[in-house]
């Protein structure tokens, strides 16, 4: 009888061990909606299982409980792009080139990130999610790139097909997305018409566009990174570097 209570609490065991390593990462990737539907384009989805992650889909609720609870049922938070965020958010009023805004999704977001944030998971910002992100700790947006930014002479809002790279950035020595990437600059997407103005305190850039627009932030002590470009649209087209960023996210659960 004792030798089979020992058998069966070592089989336990070593199902407990076996099922804690089958176990593969959930990442929740944010929704945006439309008059009908929960939204979240496949590239996303796509990207993540390619990287070795269970892709759900979070849909937008303004209620914080339930918010609570999808971020606790998940390892890691993509948070993707779509319309321009409220300059509100950070204390500016609406300039004449923003764009739509959805406050509910602004609402949603800023919930999300703060839930995440709390509970320690990590986060990869894309597009309005680095605006997002940039927006809840403390930073500010230009509204709109070729009316607010004087400086800028490069095409941020590329009409050809996501899979291809419009304009290069330049990465910083001695940033995680040196690591990521490999190499000191490399040609991306871009679909933007906004972009960080005032960098969040617990920030700093670890990629510049040639004309100075902000193009990736990693944050100095949370397991957050953030990129303005689509690197899914790239990755889930076969782009290994573009992948390496959704594998990185992956490693940073703990
Ligand atoms: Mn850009």
């Amino acid at each position: 009888m004792r030798r089979l209570v020992i058998l069966s609490t070592i089989f336990c065991f070593a199902i407990q061990i076996l099922s804690a390593q089958n176990k593969m990462p959930i990442i929740g990737v944010s929704a945006s909606w439309g008059d009908s539907d929960t939204r979240v384009p496949k590239a996303y989805t796509e990207s993540v299982m390619m990287a070795g992650g269970v892709a759900v889909v979070l849909p937008i609720t303004l209620d914080k409980k339930i918010i609570e609870q999808q971020i606790a049922a998940i390892d890691a938070l993509v948070l993707t792009g779509g319309s321009d965020l409220d300059p509100m958010l950070y204390g500016e009023e609406p300039i004449p080139a923003l764009g739509v805004v959805y406050p509910d999704r602004d609402e949603y977001d800023m919930a999300l990130i703060k839930a995440a944030v709390e509970s320690g998971k990590p986060i990869l910002g894309i597009c309005r999610g680095l605006q997002g992100l940039n927006i809840f700790f403390g930073g500010t947006l230009y509204q709109d790139i070729p009316s607010t930014y004087g400086k800028s002479y490069l095409k941020h809002n590329q009409e050809r097909d996501g899979k291809y790279g419009i304009h290069s950035i330049h990465i910083k020595d001695g940033s995680i997305l040196k690591g990521v990437i490999g190499s000191d600059s490399i040609v991306v997407n871009s679909r933007h018409h906004q972009a960080i103005n005032r960098l969040a305190i617990g920030f700093k850039v670890s990629a510049y566009a040639p004309d100075g627009i902000i193009e990736v932030i990693e944050s100095v002590d949370k397991p957050i990174i953030a990129v303005q470009f689509h690197p899914e649209e790239m990755a889930s087209k076969g782009n290994e570097q573009m992948l390496n960023i959704f594998k990185y996210l992956i490693t940073l659960i703990k």
